[in-house]
């Protein structure tokens, strides 16, 4: 993935707000109303970058409607079909202009009256400003789970944060292209900003209930957040050696393998005793495990070796 992800021929603009959709039409209006609210008077150039996620209500004739109504203030992209929220954020990130993003969902539970705030934060220096949905309006099922998981992200992360997944965020601009957003990783992003060193701080946002549809996340993001977890950890320690991971646990498994067996060959040539036990067994499954682990390893390897376009690092400033 290339450093600088963004078209060649664009405006420069002060603010770009980043806004995914996917069948949100009855909001937008409100949405583009409650921006301009709060834009216009502030004094800086901005744009509405809207990504269609592929809806089907209609919402693109809406985009419409209000690309009639606001001219160049929005620009707007629709996707073939839906292709998820990270995917998404990475078209909004890619063709926003302005030097400082911010991303908001498009469903009126983030309110862009807390854009200011976010913004004098980024100016104190910050790379990334994370929105804080301290008081949040969302069903219990959501909120229980929700702060369990940002628990253990911000233990195994490193990072101090209440609400890793808020959509509400205030980037300068280098930070925002520098993430490599995909799959489901929209849930991670101060992590991965973090990981990449850039400074990652949060402000309590205001929050309101769902108006208008339904939330587009069920049960199952439970599962794949804690999935992304796992994955993300093990690409940012083993990305580079996968070979340091499986062949570690592959050494383990085999001299656990050798050590049983060899106790049991002294055994034999002392007693000349030979004897299959439940130990033994077990002493072979550790072995061809532990050999299946180092040869995962070295596939991982040839994977990362004929991989070198993937970011490998991220570059803060040019001069
Ligand atoms: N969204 C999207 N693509 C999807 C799912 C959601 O662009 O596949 C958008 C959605 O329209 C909204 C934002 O992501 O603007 C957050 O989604 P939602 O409000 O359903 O999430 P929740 O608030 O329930 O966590
Ligand atoms: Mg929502």
């Amino acid at each position: 993935m290339s450093q600088e992800k963004s078209t060649a021929l664009e405006n420069k603009m002060d603010i770009s707000i980043v806004v995914p959709l996917y069948n949100e039409k009855e909001s937008l209006p409100y949405l583009m109303k409650a921006i301009s609210e709060t834009l216009d008077p502030y004094g800086k150039s901005y744009e509405v970058v809207f990504v269609d996620d592929g809806s089907s209500d209609g919402s693109f004739d809406e985009l419409r409607a209000l690309h009639k109504t606001y001219g160049p203030k929005i620009k707007a992209m629709r996707f073939s079909r839906n292709s998820g929220k990270s995917a998404a954020l990475n078209a909004g990130i890619y063709h926003a202009a302005g030097d400082i993003i911010i991303t908001m969902d498009a469903d009126l539970q983030d309110d862009p009256a807390a854009i200011p705030d976010m913004i004098t934060k980024l100016e104190e220096g910050w790379d990334l400003v994370s929105g804080w949905k301290k008081v949040r309006y969302d069903p219990i099922g959501k909120t229980l789970p929700s702060k369990v998981w940002n628990a253990l992200t911000s233990f195994f992360s490193g990072l101090k944060l209440h609400d890793f997944n808020c959509g509400f965020k205030a980037y300068r601009r280098d930070a925002a292209k520098s993430l490599d957003i995909y799959g489901e990783r929209h849930r991670y992003l101060p992590v991965l900003a973090h990981w990449d060193g850039y400074s990652v701080t949060e402000v309590a946002v205001p929050h309101h209930p769902r108006q208008f549809g339904k939330s587009k996340f069920g049960a199952g993001r439970m599962f794949n957040g804690a999935m992304d977890m796992i994955t993300l950890l093990f690409l940012k320690h083993y990305l580079k050696s996968p070979l340091h991971f499986f062949g570690l646990v592959g050494l383990i498994l085999i001299l656990v393998g050798v050590g049983v067996l060899g106790y049991f060959g002294v055994v034999w040539a002392m007693t000349g005793l030979m004897r299959i036990r439940p130990l033994t067994i077990l002493a072979l499954g550790s072995m061809i495990m532990g050999i299946q682990f180092i040869s995962i390893g070295l596939i991982g390897e040839m994977i990362t070796h004929s991989q070198q376009t993937r970011k490998q690092f991220s570059i803060r400033e040019k001069l």
